[in-house]
């Protein structure tokens, strides 16, 4: 179909990519962010190849790829510093392309956002409600004004007031139990590789390296909702305190202002659809998941590139949606599904029986599985967005 006019609600990592490919594909595009600033304050990211080649549908892999650094080293550890399963960043790239790839959010967000014309950009905006008695417009209330669209693409993250008002059934997201402090380093940091997850009872401490030698690190492990340390640095000195080097050394690299804190909820139940009328969910607002694949990003940019592909071919709106639903929903379920479980096998696991079988079936593991295991959600290839493709 030809181009139309969209309402992106949200200037996030989802919200930006998809701007960027319902311009690439013709649409006039408005991204309404209720923050007065577009910038994601959080700390790292890592990409999968899905992730990756969703940005070269997009037109922004490489730009990503010369800013990011390729996670070629690291494995699983046990506290002690003993290795689980080690990460063959070669073979992966040789089986997809790429390896996993890490990055700050920041330089992630600015990267998509230069990709848009700043008058695309509305912030310090908030849509308080989308009117979808029309069939044949939607009408977003932005603050005190009403903007007409073809379409409307909630990419409002976890908390999406979007998806509440279309599912209002749905019991919207519920903390897993999990809590999550995380931070850059100040400057660049001495480590052996590149990515690292370590896992003890019941509770994870990872890092990510990247290009300038910085790294972000995260510790995760189970709360009760809301619990803040009035100096996390010590908690997690503490709470890490015998754990294998880098970490001591990660957490003496972060300044104390730096540590971000933040529980960690996910759509258990399933959305019935991730689209109704002119209006489609995408990224966290339709499949918020926990972040023990490092995917939820990367459904979120390959929501985009889909949502966009599927505009070109459709004849209508109405169309290109439901095919965007049909491809979207049951993948990005099946990995919020997979996310899940894997965090109840990892990070989650705190019977020292069950650690013990764990680890022991991870240390014998052949590394074809531990490839297979990242394959299964990361060798996704993007539909084209040029017309006529499919
Ligand atoms: P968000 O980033 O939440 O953006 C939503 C935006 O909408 C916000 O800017 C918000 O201000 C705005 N907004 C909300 N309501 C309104 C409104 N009414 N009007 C206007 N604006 C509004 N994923 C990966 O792929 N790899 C990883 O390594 C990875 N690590 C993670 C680590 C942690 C600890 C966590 C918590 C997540 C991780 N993820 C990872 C997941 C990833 O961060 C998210 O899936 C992704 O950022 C979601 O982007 P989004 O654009 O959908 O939502």
């Amino acid at each position: 179909m030809g181009g139309g006019n969209a309402v992106v609600v949200g200037g996030g990592i989802g919200g930006l990519a998809v701007a960027i490919g319902l311009r690439r594909i013709g649409w006039e595009v408005t991204v309404v962010e209720r923050a007065p600033a577009l910038d994601d304050a959080g700390a790292g990211i890592s990409l999968h190849a899905n992730g990756i080649r969703a940005l070269d549908a997009l037109g922004v892999g490489d730009a990503v790829r010369e800013a990011a650094r390729p996670q070629y080293t690291g494995g699983t550890r046990v506290p002690g510093g003993g290795w689980l399963s080690r990460m063959d960043g070669a073979a992966l790239e040789r089986t997809l392309g790429t390896p996993i790839v890490g990055i700050p959010r920041s330089v992630l967000h600015r990267l998509l956002r230069v990709a848009l014309p700043s008058e695309c950009l509305v912030t310090g905006a908030e849509v308080t409600a989308v009117d979808r008695t029309d069939p044949h417009r939607v009408r977003v209330a932005v603050g005190d004004t009403v903007r007409d669209a073809d379409l409307v693409v909630a990419a409002d993250g976890v908390r999406s007031m979007i998806r509440a008002r279309m599912f209002p059934g749905h019991p919207g997201p519920a903390y897993s139990g999990s809590t999550v402090l995380r931070a850059i380093t100040d400057g660049p940091v001495g480590l052996a590789t590149d990515f690292e997850l370590t896992w003890g009872q019941g509770a994870e401490f990872g890092h990510i390296a990247f290009a300038d030698g910085r790294a972000e690190w995260h510790a995760v492990f189970g709360s009760p909702s809301g619990v803040r340390y009035p100096d996390p640095l010590a908690t997690l000195r503490d709470r890490f305190a015998d754990w294998h080097d880098p970490i001591p050394a990660l957490l003496d690299a972060t300044r104390p202002g730096a540590v971000l804190h933040h529980d960690i909820h996910e759509l258990v139940a399933p959305l019935p659809s991730f689209v109704a009328g002119r209006v489609a969910l995408l990224g966290d607002a339709a499949h918020a998941m926990t972040p023990n694949l490092g995917q939820g990003a990367c459904q979120a940019l390959e929501d985009a590139a889909t949502l966009a592909a599927s505009l070109v071919t459709a004849p209508d709106v109405g169309t290109a949606l439901a095919a965007y639903d049909a491809e979207r929903r049951p993948r990005s379920q099946a990995v919020a599904r997979a996310a899940r479980q894997a965090g109840r096998m990892g990070q989650q696991l705190t019977h020292p029986l069950a650690v013990s079988v764990r680890n022991t079936v991870l240390r014998l593991a052949p590394s074809r599985v531990t490839l297979g295991a990242i394959l299964r959600h990361a060798d996704w290839t993007p539909p084209s967005l040029a017309p006529n493709a499919r």
